[in-house]
């Protein structure tokens, strides 16, 4: 089963499009059903969860922090992550800096671009991400790898396509802005009801969890 829809997915995504596995309401017996099919990259959201799961399944896997982070959590997340995709704030970002430099380790992130229409869901404004962009240099023990965003949670598809258009064009808007920052190229959009939209405003990294374990 979960290699089937490893395959059919798989079979749509463009070969230069990440798929990450999200497996947070996930026992490590069906994690690892996907990475006897051949899965290495996963996403976690509770950090309680991801440390269980990162100390005993293989070491070879790539874990993608995707949820809403604590400060107070990080030195239970870090160590095991290749990427924070839900950096959400200014003071998580400085903390990650600093938990980074003091480990003598640069941590992969992706800013939040808040682009639903509800309120509820995390994320910075353009400006504000603008700001970190013109300070990067000060954030020594991150690299700011790309924008993630999550789409208005509706039927109505053009309005998830409006969302994503919004970050698409904010992407292409920064990396025009930073020519000389190559390493900021990563835009993660699209989940298992909206990827397929996503995947019209070529993202770099989509997030799929129910389509890939139910
Ligand atoms: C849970 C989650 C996903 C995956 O959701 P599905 O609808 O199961 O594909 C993707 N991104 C984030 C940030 C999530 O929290």
């Amino acid at each position: 089963m979960i290699a089937s829809n490893l395959e059919a997915i798989y079979s749509e995504l463009p070969s230069d499009v990440k798929l990450v596995a999200v497996s947070k309401y996930q026992s490590e017996a069906c994690i690892m059903e996907a990475y006897q099919a051949g899965q290495r990259v996963f996403g976690e959201s509770r950090p309680q969860d991801f440390l269980k799961k990162a100390q005993s399944l293989p070491k070879d896997i790539e874990w993608h922090f995707i949820g809403h982070l604590q400060t107070n959590k990080l030195k239970m997340v870090l160590p095991y992550v290749s990427m924070v995709e839900s950096v959400d704030s200014l003071h998580l970002l400085r903390e990650i800096d600093k938990w980074s430099k003091d480990a003598g380790r640069t941590t992969d992130v992706l800013l939040e671009l808040h682009i639903a229409a509800e309120e509820s869901k995390q994320g910075f404004h353009e400006e504000e991400i603008l700001d970190i962009m013109f300070n990067r240099e000060s954030f020594e023990g991150v690299r700011i790898r790309g924008l993630m965003g999550m789409a208005t949670n509706t039927d109505v598809q053009d309005d998830v396509r409006a969302d994503f258009g919004r970050i698409r064009a904010f992407m292409d808007y920064l990396r025009d802005l930073f020519p000389e920052y190559g390493d900021f190229a990563e835009l993660s959009i699209g989940m298992s009801s909206d990827y397929r939209i996503a995947l019209e405003f070529n993202p770099t990294i989509v997030r799929l969890g129910s389509a890939v374990f139910l």
